[in-house]
């Protein structure tokens, strides 16, 4: 089922059916309550994408944990893409296409000069949807997206292809089949 880190992966929960019926959402709060099996996420999840940044980018909420954990290893900021509205500063936004309807994501605008280089992560990639807004989002505001870290792929829905698309290198640590 999954090709690498079969030890991270055989930490992750499936459950079923949630948040609706034919779903099968990968948990990774059981990752997250093992102590060395989340020390090993980090070190590897930092380790993807050894070029040179200047800023970590985490997209809410999940994408909070691991992108301040890696942003520490790796010496530098997090900044944070948050859902519409939650900002108190001055922001940039945009909006994209869900499954249902549209959603929103910002940024501070002050969070960085262009010309930074940012790594994005997220806990999981799915139809990538969510992950190329942040892309968009970072770029208008000028920055240079080094790459995109994420602890599980699901390569069936091909988020982690439509960001090579856009030039961005992917790195994933394990690879889920079917949605
Ligand atoms: P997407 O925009 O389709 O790539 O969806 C990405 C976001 O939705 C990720 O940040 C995940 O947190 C969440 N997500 C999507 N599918 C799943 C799944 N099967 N299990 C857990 N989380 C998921």
């Amino acid at each position: 089922m999954t090709t690498h880190n079969a030890d991270i992966a055989a930490l992750i929960r499936t459950i079923p059916d949630f948040p609706k019926p034919g779903i099968l959402f990968r948990d990774i709060t059981t990752l997250l309550l093992d102590g060395p099996g989340l020390a090993m996420t980090i070190d590897r999840l930092a380790g993807l994408h050894p070029g040179p940044i200047d800023l970590v980018a985490g997209i809410e909420a999940r994408g909070f944990i691991f992108g301040a954990a890696v942003a520490q290893k790796l010496g530098v900021g997090l900044l944070l893409i948050r859902k519409d509205g939650k900002l108190p500063g001055r922001t940039v936004a945009v909006d994209y296409t869900l499954e249902y309807g549209q959603d929103r994501i910002e940024m501070h605008e002050d969070a960085f000069v262009p010309g930074a280089r940012i790594l994005l992560v997220d806990d999981l990639i799915a139809t990538g949807g969510t992950a190329a807004a942040a892309v968009r989002l970072l770029r208008k505001a000028g920055a240079v997206v080094t790459g995109a870290s994420f602890v599980i792929d699901l390569p069936d829905l091909g988020g982690a292809d439509r960001l090579r698309a856009e030039d961005v290198p992917v790195g994933t640590l394990v690879a889920f089949e079917g949605h």
